[in-house]
């Protein structure tokens, strides 16, 4: 059994702990902190053990210089020449006898400290290059207990000027355990840092994120009904008042659409209900009244001019909905617009005399485009339409065509002396269903829709259209259109159409 289940309002979107800003914005702080205090330590940890290297080297080389002013090797025997009875003599002795190596230039050994023999006795071949070297060297080794020690070997003459092996060394342990104390300090130290900047970037992105959430709360209560809810900004001038901003011009763009096709709704409805009613009425009054064939008749031509104006409006709306989607291709053919102007003006006539309305034209020739014969007549014909509906009886509204002061262009403009259109609804009239609302305009009947047509006409033509009104003066349309490329030059086909305007 099939089952369907509709369900209102859609499910709250949850944010994903691991995935929401707020974590990764804490976890990417925290991990910058770390490598930042590890590179720190490391740094650190590294110019320290050469600092104290550095001492116990020179401490090396002092005691070298000793070494060798206190040892002598007299047949082959070496031993350490200085006053017992001076205890500081006496005390540079024992320090050097602590880490030292005697040997002959074969590497045999003649004498040696007990620690020497854990660090390893250098071999003959080594004993042979030290000896060979100009001056000592000293390097660093390890003992047998993992002691580090600076060692400075190099060769001293015995009573008789033969060279021996000599080499003395100093713990390098002190150094390396400060130093290793210190990095252990520091890395504990690090570490409660790393997790108090969890806690404080935890906080500080948690801040930064609550405009977000009271945001996305506002953004929620927002419906196709209070599209003119607005997020108050907060004044930081930072990304999220941006944001903000962007949103709010959306959901004020969102509104006006809305309200353009409710008020659509309403002018189509109101627009289609008029001709319907008007047609029933006169249908029944037919039906139940008339009696004879001319009273039928009159019935039945009442009835087919209100179906006229339903299917113009009905017609308006398919163009339109056509244009939108791109099904209105355009047909372009060479067309002189002084011919196409001078057939409008000629049926635009007798409507301007019926309100008394002067309608005057200067046509030039060398108006040549390449254009939608059709559309251009439409163009041409809701800009007349428009000039003569909003022109109050006894004014004038005067066509000109010709070519534009800039090269290239052609131009056409419709001037009347009407009822104008205020500054701020100028920036609207091109858009959809837009009318101005006032006791003058609302005399008038239409949907809105010409000067939409007429935008759309002069941009598919790569033209542009300018306007400028006074109010209870008049106003004035401007269209340019690029002049037919003169490669392009060819007879224009002869045919016609009659283009009603828009509603
Ligand atoms: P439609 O053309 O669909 O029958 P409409 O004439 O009201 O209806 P548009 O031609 O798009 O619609 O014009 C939009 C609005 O611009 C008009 O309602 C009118 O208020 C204003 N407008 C257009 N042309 C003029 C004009 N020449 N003088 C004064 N107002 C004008
Ligand atoms: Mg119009």
């Amino acid at each position: 059994m099939a089952r369907f289940t509709r369900v209102f309002g859609v499910p709250k979107l949850r944010v994903d702990f691991v995935r929401g800003l707020r974590f990764r914005l804490t976890l990417s702080y925290v991990f910058f902190f770390t490598v930042l205090l590890v590179v720190i330590g490391l740094i650190f940890r590294k110019n320290i053990q050469s600092e104290m290297d550095g001492d116990v080297r020179t401490a090396l080389e002092e005691e070298w210089g000793a070494a060798k002013a206190y040892l002598r090797i007299e047949n082959q025997r070496p031993f350490w020449f200085a006053d017992p009875s001076d205890p500081e003599e006496a005390y540079i002795v024992t320090r050097l006898e602590h880490v030292y190596l005697v040997t002959d230039a074969n590497g045999e050994v003649l004498d040696l400290s007990e620690t020497y023999a854990s660090i390893g006795i250098d071999s003959r071949v080594e004993v042979a290059r030290i000896l060979r070297l100009p001056q000592p060297e000293v390097h660093t080794r390890w003992a047998k207990d993992g002691v580090p020690y600076l060692i400075k070997a190099g060769s001293v003459p015995d009573d008789k000027g033969r060279p021996y092996f000599f080499a003395i060394g100093r713990s390098l342990e002190a150094s390396h355990q400060t130093v290793q104390r210190l990095t252990e300090n520091y890395f504990i130290l690090s570490s409660g840092m790393i997790a108090l900047s969890c806690f404080l970037g935890w906080v500080l992105a948690g801040r930064a994120i609550r405009p977000v959430d009271s945001v996305a709360q506002t953004a929620q209560n927002i419906t196709g009904s209070n599209l003119s809810l607005q997020i108050p900004l907060r004044g930081a001038g930072d990304e999220l008042d941006h944001l903000i901003d962007s949103f709010n011009r959306m959901t004020a763009r969102l509104n006006l659409s809305f309200e353009q096709i409710r008020r659509f709704s309403t002018d189509v409805s109101h627009e289609l209900r008029t001709p319907l009613t008007a047609i029933r009425g006169q249908l029944e009054v037919a039906l139940f009244t008339a009696e004879t064939p001319e009273q039928y008749r009159d019935a039945i031509v009442n009835a087919l001019e209100d179906v006229q104006q339903l299917s113009s409006i009905v017609r308006a709306l398919l163009l339109l909905s056509q244009a939108e989607s791109g099904q209105l291709v355009l047909q372009k053919t060479p067309l002189d617009l002084a011919k196409v102007a001078t057939d409008i003006v000629d049926q635009f006539q007798i409507p301007a005399e019926e309100k008394g309305i002067q309608l005057s034209a200067t046509i030039e020739a060398g108006a040549l485009i390449s254009g939608d014969r059709t559309q251009m007549e439409r163009l041409i014909s809701n800009l007349l339409s428009n000039a003569i509906k909003y022109t109050p009886d006894s004014g004038a509204v005067d066509v000109r065509v010709g070519l534009d002061d800039s090269p290239g262009w052609a131009r056409i403009v419709v001037r009347d002396t009407g009822v104008g259109i205020p500054a701020e609804n100028l920036p609207h009239i091109f858009d959809r269903f837009y009318r101005v609302r006032n006791a003058q305009t609302n005399l008038a009947q239409g949907l809105g829709l010409g000067l939409s047509f007429v935008a759309w006409i002069v941009e598919a033509h790569g033209g542009r259209i300018d306007v400028s009104s006074t109010v209870d003066e008049g106003t004035r349309f401007t269209v340019l259109l690029p002049l037919r490329s003169p490669t392009l030059e060819s007879a224009e086909p002869e045919h016609s159409a009659t283009v009603q305007p828009l509603a």
